[in-house]
């Protein structure tokens, strides 16, 4: 049995995470825990007598998680389109250096790889599919948008099977693009970074004219609509210390449940120095802070790398699961790696699809190799409690880090451990008021 202990406050606290468990304990309950790991029978059944029957009954997940099958044939139903990398704005930080390039993907291939997922759930009997738009940003193609959208309309009319579709969007619209899209798409993920002298400032159109009204307006339009979207928000060097107030300001004109708040990674164009992340201390204290404010608005802030609600082995779909069609045709697993000149490129792209034979060609070697970048194969993940959490963090920052070609990285595992703790540590709370017991007591933290 995995049993992690974590130093809390002069106390430990011990983590099961394959048996949703959680203790308070002193240092004798952590030696018992680390002989019982070790196998001493009578540890075993000292540590059984106080922590209860219930954490020896095995839990199936873990057995699944401990090991990875590259799956046979190749047929996704879900994708993300990328349908350009042109963009509306000019963000400062853009990871993808939005806009630089104007290039939008061939009418043949969106037709082609739509036709192929249909054609893929028909021939297992899935009754749905799956499309992300991604960018860029679909505000800077739109009439390819609209006109992708209908021909997936069409194929569901003739096949009977339903498309779920979801849009990444900086909100950028006018009335008729808002209308349109919250009556066609089912959800979306809006970027919103704060009030607006801090979103302005990072968020601009190309002529330096800011963008903060047009997304209000939108925020507006999906609480009026009452669509489902989060919110997506980037935390720079810059506005670090005011994070409490970006989300203040979000949760004051926005209805979303949900906010995401990110530390910006020095890539793309942000990788030209002109603006910088946070340090990974500045962002864990200020998003503490922040936390508190969304939680008195009835909102959840979240964190990419602290979610104790998740168990698995890897990180994010680009671990090879994923299936992203570049605006150039290629397929790639990570939404960031769009580009052929993007160093990564030789990581994450993995196919491309082919107007000839109107197929997916794979590269079954690269596909393996994807597979492999799961916490499974991270020595360095595995005494961390945050493993099948975590579970290795991105693996595009993660390897870009390695690189050591970016100087000023934010310590991403610091914030992963620091933020996952505080989970277990609420956990921990919530049943201390319901239970007082000398150890702490167990506890549901998912
Ligand atoms: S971050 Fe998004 S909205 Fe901003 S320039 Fe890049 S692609 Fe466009
Ligand atoms: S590898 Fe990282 S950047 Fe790429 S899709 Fe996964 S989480 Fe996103
Ligand atoms: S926090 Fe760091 S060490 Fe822990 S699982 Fe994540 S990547 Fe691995």
């Amino acid at each position: 049995m995995e049993i992690f202990t974590i130093p809390h406050e002069g106390r430990h606290i011990l983590y099961f995470p394959f048996r949703n468990a959680v203790f308070a304990g002193n240092a004798a309950l952590v030696n018992l825990a680390r002989r019982a790991q070790q196998g001493q029978a009578s540890a075993v059944r000292q540590l059984r007598d106080m922590l209860g029957d219930k954490l020896w009954i095995d839990d199936p997940r873990e057995t699944a998680l401990r090991s990875r099958a590259l799956p046979e044939p190749f047929r996704p139903t879900s994708i993300s389109l990328l349908l350009t990398d042109d963009c509306t704005l000019r963000c400062r930080y853009c990871y993808a250096d939005g806009g630089k390039s104007r290039q939008a993907i061939s009418w043949d291939t969106v037709a082609g790889v739509i036709d192929v997922i249909f054609a893929n759930a028909a021939a297992i009997g899935c009754e749905d599919v799956a499309v992300n738009f991604h960018g860029g940003d679909v505000g800077a193609v739109w009439p390819l948008f609209v006109r992708t959208r209908g021909y997936m309309r069409d194929k569901e009319k003739s096949l009977g099977i339903r498309a779920a579709t979801s849009v990444g969007t900086n909100g950028v619209l006018d009335d008729a693009q808002r209308l349109w899209l919250t009556e066609n798409i089912d959800s979306a993920t809006l970027s919103v970074d704060g009030p607006p002298a801090i979103h302005d400032s990072a968020r601009a159109f190309p002529d330096g004219s800011p963008s903060s009204n047009f997304v209000l307006k939108t925020m507006q339009h999906f609480d009026r609509v009452k669509f489902p979207y989060g919110i997506r928000s980037t935390v720079t060097g810059e506005n670090v210390s005011r994070m409490d107030e970006c989300v203040g300001y979000i949760c004051a004109n926005s209805a979303a449940k949900r906010i995401q708040m990110e530390p910006m990674y020095p890539q793309g164009r942000a990788a030209n120095g002109n603006v910088s992340p946070p340090s990974a201390r500045a962002f864990i204290d200020n998003f503490r802070t922040a936390r508190k404010v969304a939680s008195s608005f009835g909102r959840r802030l979240c964190y990419s790398g602290a979610r104790l609600d998740v168990l698995t082995n890897v990180f994010c779909r680009a671990c090879g699961d994923s299936c992203v069609v570049t605006p150039s045709g290629d397929i790639t697993s990570c939404y960031e790696v769009a580009d052929a000149a993007n160093p990564l490129a030789g990581v994450f792209f993995y196919g491309r699809y082919d107007p000839k034979t109107r197929t997916f060609v794979l590269d079954r070697d690269r596909r393996e190799r994807l597979f492999g970048l799961s916490v499974l194969e991270k020595p360095e993940c595995s005494d961390c409690f945050c493993k099948w959490h975590c579970a290795g963090d991105c693996p595009a920052k993660a390897l870009l880090s390695e690189r050591a070609e970016i100087d000023n990285l934010p310590d991403r595992c610091l914030i992963n451990r620091e933020l996952t703790r505080d989970q277990l540590v609420a956990a921990l709370g919530v049943a201390a008021e319901v239970d007082s017991s000398i150890l702490g007591t167990a506890v549901s933290p998912r």
